[in-house]
Order: structure tokens, then C-alpha cells, then sequence
């Protein structure tokens, strides 16, 4: 009998928007388009080592009646074709966002829900969509909330300081586990990256 062929393993680098992909300007009202000029090659060179791209972004802006849902998954859409057209390449596999805030204003929206990052619910849904093993991906943030939800999951996490890494974490209600506070590797902008993903 022939030996299975061991099944090929789908993994993802998955990025936090805001701080990240672009500065983390307190926009409260709007969606930020602007991203760093680095983000369309970084991003690229990742997609080339085999890795799905997929962002996860915390977007309460929705929970706060300042655009709906549609307009948001529209802006989030226009962004990722800006970073596609400057790379001249299909780029994203994935963009996944939670409208909602335990505070929000519009009441559809507003609950302790379990996307909303520390909650790990957005990488566990675009690991069951894309077929991604979770423990061979990374997730790059640049807050603890981020690292939180990546390490909840197994990923290896990298904190990303050009954004509200020195901020204490976001308030959240959800119960979370003080040890997944951690990062596997720290960098001071996107552009050293390709140094740890492989
Ligand atoms: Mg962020
Ligand atoms: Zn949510």
C-alpha cells in the first residue's frame, strides 16, 4: 500500500489593520484608506513564501452609527484594491472585521461578542473558510488585544510598533487568559517582517 500523501498545509499571516497597514491616526468617524508605502511589496513578498493574507480588524465605528456595515465591508474593500493596484497583484485572501462594541449606540450592534479582538473568533471562522492550520500562521498587531487573540489560537505573534503598542490594552468584557499576552517577536514597522516569516 502506498503512503498517504501528506496533505499540504494552508497558513495565513493575518494583519491587524489600524497600526499596522496604515497609522493609527483616532479616526472614530471614518475608515482609513492611507496605508504605509511599504505595506503593497511586504505584503506581496509574503503572498510569494505561500501565505494567505487575511486582515482582522476591529471596526466599532459601525457599533457607533458613523457608517453601516455595507459602507464599512465597501471602504475595507477599496482599501485592499488600493494596496492590490500599487503591488500590481492580487494581494488579500481574506478580510474579516467586527462591527460591533459593548458600548455602541446602534443596538443591533452593540454586545460582547466574540469577534471582537482579544476574541478569536475572526481567525477561527477564516481558518474554517480557507482551510488554514492555524499553528503554522502568524498574526502581526500592534496591540495586545491582538496577541491575545493570536496566541488564543496558537498562532506565532508579532507585535507591530507603529501603532498603540505602548497603549494598555483595549477595554473588554470578554474573559481571556493573561498569559496569551505575549509576542513571539517584536519589529519596529512591517519592513522587517520577512526576517521571521517563513
Ligand atoms: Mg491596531
Ligand atoms: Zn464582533
Amino acid at each position: 500500500m502506498k503512503a498517504k500523501m501528506k496533505s499540504q498545509v494552508n497558513k495565513a499571516i493575518f494583519f491587524d489593520k489600524d497600526g499596522v497597514l496604515n497609522p493609527d491616526v483616532d479616526n472614530i468617524y471614518d475608515v482609513s484608506l492611507d496605508f504605509f508605502d511599504y505595506v503593497p511589496f511586504i505584503l506581496g513578498e509574503c503572498k510569494k513564501r505561500g501565505f494567505h493574507i487575511v486582515m482582522v480588524t476591529n471596526q466599532p465605528i459601525v457599533a457607533r452609527g458613523y457608517i453601516s456595515e455595507d459602507e464599512l465591508f465597501s471602504k475595507l474593500l477599496q482599501f485592499k484594491h488600493m494596496i492590490e493596484k500599487r503591488g500590481k497583484r492580487k494581494i488579500f485572501d481574506g478580510i474579516y472585521f467586527c462591527p460591533h462594541h459593548p458600548q455602541g449606540t446602534v443596538k443591533k450592534y452593540r454586545k460582547d461578542c466574540l469577534c471582537r479582538k482579544p476574541g478569536s473568533q475572526m481567525l477561527r471562522d477564516a481558518a474554517e473558510n480557507l482551510d488554514i492550520d492555524l499553528s503554522h500562521s502568524y498574526l502581526v498587531g500592534d496591540r495586545v488585544s491582538d496577541l491575545v487573540a493570536g496566541n488564543a489560537v496558537r498562532c506565532k505573534t508579532i507585535l507591530c510598533k507603529t501603532g498603540k503598542h505602548s497603549l494598555p490594552m483595549i477595554k473588554t468584557n470578554l474573559l481571556f487568559d493573561e498569559k496569551f499576552t505575549y509576542s513571539n517577536y517584536a519589529i519596529d514597522n512591517l519592513e522587517s517582517l520577512l526576517e521571521f516569516v517563513r
